[in-house]
């Protein structure tokens, strides 16, 4: 079967975990294909092996989009752009361009300051953009769109809306409190991809549980939800089940290299 990218969106979770090392699942990262663009959500240390098992290059990285500076969301920021110079950087055809909410271009000075060269892409094969300070950002090409909204977590932290033109859109929430302006951004979304990483015995300040999750797709009217950065303590728990107290649409537990076409 052919895939209509003008129509809809391609979504692969390359990690559905957290910062504790799992062989299950690798920590934060999912892969978004929109157009003939491949957009990456977070890089946390296992993405670059996953993209390799989903089938792309790095070098077919469009854009890298980060949602704040914890390193289960960018342990493997550095190695990716390092990768790109394997065995050449001639692989590489059109500009990276890196995304992330405010003070991320001196995040990503500083991360030169540790590896120089080793990580700087060609001239005009690298492009970065950092949001506005109030973490608001509308971003266009190729045929889609993309926006950014702050969330409660980290001073960073923003949100991501995925559009296609007149198509679907797919909200990913990186890590967040109770967030009025996810809401807000994942209002009528295709799909919500949204952490819960902690079961609703054991929540934590700066993180979702399920029902808290399910709370919000059901607030913002999300036709579909999936819960992802799921620690330890959440693997013998019906996580369905406690996301169901409060949201009674399509509910998906994020794995690793799970495929979904949104359309
Ligand atoms: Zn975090
Ligand atoms: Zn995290």
């Amino acid at each position: 079967m052919t895939i209509d990218r003008t129509t809809g969106i391609g979504v692969t979770i390359l990690g559905s975990g957290t910062c504790v090392p799992s062989l299950a699942r690798s920590a934060c990262a999912a892969l978004m294909t929109a157009g003939s663009s491949h957009l990456l959500f977070d890089a946390g240390p296992g993405s670059m092996r996953r993209l390799l098992e989903a089938g792309v290059r790095i070098q077919e990285l469009s854009h890298l989009c980060i949602t704040h500076f914890h390193p289960d969301h960018t342990g493997e920021l550095a190695p990716l752009l390092f990768a790109n110079k394997y065995p050449d950087a001639s692989l590489r055809r059109e500009p990276l361009t890196l995304m992330g909410g405010p003070g991320f271009l001196d995040f990503l000075t500083r991360l030169e300051g540790v590896y120089g060269a080793w990580i700087k892409l060609d001239a005009g094969m690298c492009e970065m953009i950092e949001t506005p300070p109030d973490g608001r950002l509308n971003y266009a090409a190729g045929g889609w769109h993309l926006e950014t909204i702050p969330v409660r977590h980290n001073p960073e932290s923003v949100a991501y809306r995925l559009s296609l033109e007149g198509g679907p859109a797919v909200v990913y929430s990186g890590d967040t409190d109770y967030s009025e302006n996810l809401v807000q951004l994942a209002r009528n979304t295709d799909l919500l991809i949204c952490e819960a990483a902690r079961p609703d015995e054991q929540p934590v300040a700066g993180h979702l549980t399920p029902s808290m999750a399910g709370r919000m797709a059901s607030e913002a009217g999300a036709r579909k939800l999936m819960l992802t950065h799921f620690y330890p303590d959440c693997d013998d728990v019906d996580l369905v089940a406690q996301c169901r107290r409060t949201y009674d649409g399509p509910v998906v537990l994020a794995q690793d290299l799970m495929h979904l076409e949104v359309s």
